[in-house]
């Protein structure tokens, strides 16, 4: 086992919050890590479950649809204060589209009613205008703790997020946020939200591992990238060719 790493994983909500393959995001870091050597542990937290979300490494709240985040919403609240002492101890927190949201001010849902977020952020959700959605393949350069990385995925979204003072990134071809502002996501170096499901990582694997490090940063604060034995990514960047092509996109890796 290399150097004795290991990264517990708490998966939020897995039973009712795996839209578009969201799953796949937990398949990835687990294979990734274990062609490595770092030992992974996986556990789920569900409506109700007694469960110290502090005591993980990276939380992962995948999207859902709007029946799906008003059965979770109560639970997710009565957990806020469980979360803060995460985010305080460094845990590393990945949320996709309909969990993104609810780490905002509010979420309207497609009839209009009204969820209250966790409120870290100053970004909230609307429902797009009569019920327009953003829909389709995403493309988008992120910047990670400073290096830019360009992420592919699928979005699938009636909620416009507006206010994100600190995006994950910006916007090549599909819509990210909202119809109008060109951003993506919400990232401010612990927190990491995005529209992008696909799932993301087995088509980024860049992030996935930018993942692992971060979780694995929560024990061991000196490990960077560059630790990280290189893994064989062929058959993952041809997949990514593939959308580029689709795009007309010949320079972009
Ligand atoms: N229900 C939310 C919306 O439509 C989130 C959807 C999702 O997670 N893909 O905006």
């Amino acid at each position: 086992m290399m150097k004795n790493w290991e990264i517990k994983i708490v998966w939020m909500y897995h039973d009712i919050m795996d839209l578009y393959g969201d799953k796949g995001n937990i398949m990835v870091l687990q294979r990734r890590c274990e062609e490595r050597g770092i030992h992974v542990v996986i556990e789920t937290c569900g409506i109700g479950d007694v469960c110290d979300l502090s005591a993980y490494d990276l939380i992962f709240l995948g999207g859902g649809a709007d029946r799906e985040q008003k059965m979770l919403i109560d639970d997710l609240l009565s957990r806020k204060e469980n979360i803060k002492k995460a985010m305080a101890n460094g845990s590393f927190i990945f949320l996709v589209c309909g969990g993104y949201q609810l780490f905002g001010q509010y979420y309207i849902a497609a009839d209009g009613s009204k969820m209250n977020g966790l409120q870290f952020f100053d970004y909230y959700t609307d429902t797009g205008e009569n019920g327009t959605r953003c829909i389709g393949n995403i493309l988008i350069e992120c910047d990670l703790d400073g290096e830019k990385i360009v992420a592919v995925g699928f979005e699938n979204h009636g909620g416009q997020t507006c206010n994100v003072q600190q995006p994950l990134g910006r916007v090549i071809k599909g819509y990210g946020n909202n119809f109008h502002d060109r951003i993506e996501g919400f990232y401010d170096g612990h927190v990491l939200g995005t529209y992008l499901h696909g799932p993301l990582l087995p088509k980024n694997p860049k992030i996935a591992d930018f993942m692992i490090v971060k979780a694995l940063q929560k024990k061991h604060p000196e490990v960077r990238m560059k630790d990280l034995p290189v893994l064989d990514d062929t058959l993952e960047n041809k997949a990514r060719k593939a959308l580029f092509k689709r795009w007309n996109l010949s320079d972009i890796e």
